[in-house]
């Protein structure tokens, strides 16, 4: 009887005790979580400062993909018509989202730090098509002080694929 009744308090102890604490559910979606540091959401390409795309169509993301959901195909870049610095850039870029699983693969294989994991989450698709992401889905605008892709640029000054960088953090 005695351990019945001890029994009782201690569970009602633990109800009244989560009764007065803050509530864990959000009402989504009006109202959205903040995602951590280390959350890896819907990719993005990325650009340089200047407006130049850091990506140069070498692949290495769709080598290193274990789901196979990464295409990318290269063109060649001229001074006249310049995309990224270097010999070539991607001229078709496409994830298949319905393949990815998010492990990050593509962005730590990455030489020039263009593909990044960010913070979308909300991804879904009525129909298969649509889950392919296009490069134009995928790049980010062009900076404030950058220009549109592709430029016209000065002979020579864009000759390197990997410009020098800081080691990441
Ligand atoms: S996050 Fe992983 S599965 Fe998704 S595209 Fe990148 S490497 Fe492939
Ligand atoms: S995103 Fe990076 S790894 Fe993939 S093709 Fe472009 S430069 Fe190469």
């Amino acid at each position: 009887m005695l351990d019945s009744v001890i029994a009782i308090a201690k569970g009602m102890a633990t109800t009244l005790k989560h009764m007065v604490k803050p509530p864990v559910t959000i009402q989504y979606p009006e109202q959205k979580r903040t995602t951590r540091a280390r959350f890896k959401g819907r990719h993005e390409l990325k650009r340089y400062d200047n407006g130049l795309e850091r990506c140069i169509g070498c692949a290495l993301c769709a080598a290193a993909c274990p789901a196979d959901a990464i295409f990318v195909e290269a063109s060649e870049n001229s001074d006249d018509n310049r995309f990224s610095p270097g010999e070539r850039y991607a001229s078709t870029y496409e994830i298949n989202m319905l393949r990815c699983i998010f492990c990050g693969f593509c962005e730590d294989a990455c030489p020039t730090q263009a593909i990044v994991l960010e913070n979308e989450y909300e991804l879904s698709f009525t129909d298969r098509a649509a889950a392919i992401y296009t490069k134009e889905m995928l790049i980010v605008d062009v900076p404030i002080n950058g220009r549109a892709t592709p430029q016209q640029v000065e002979r020579g000054k864009f000759n390197r694929s990997i410009p020098d960088m800081e080691n990441p953090k």
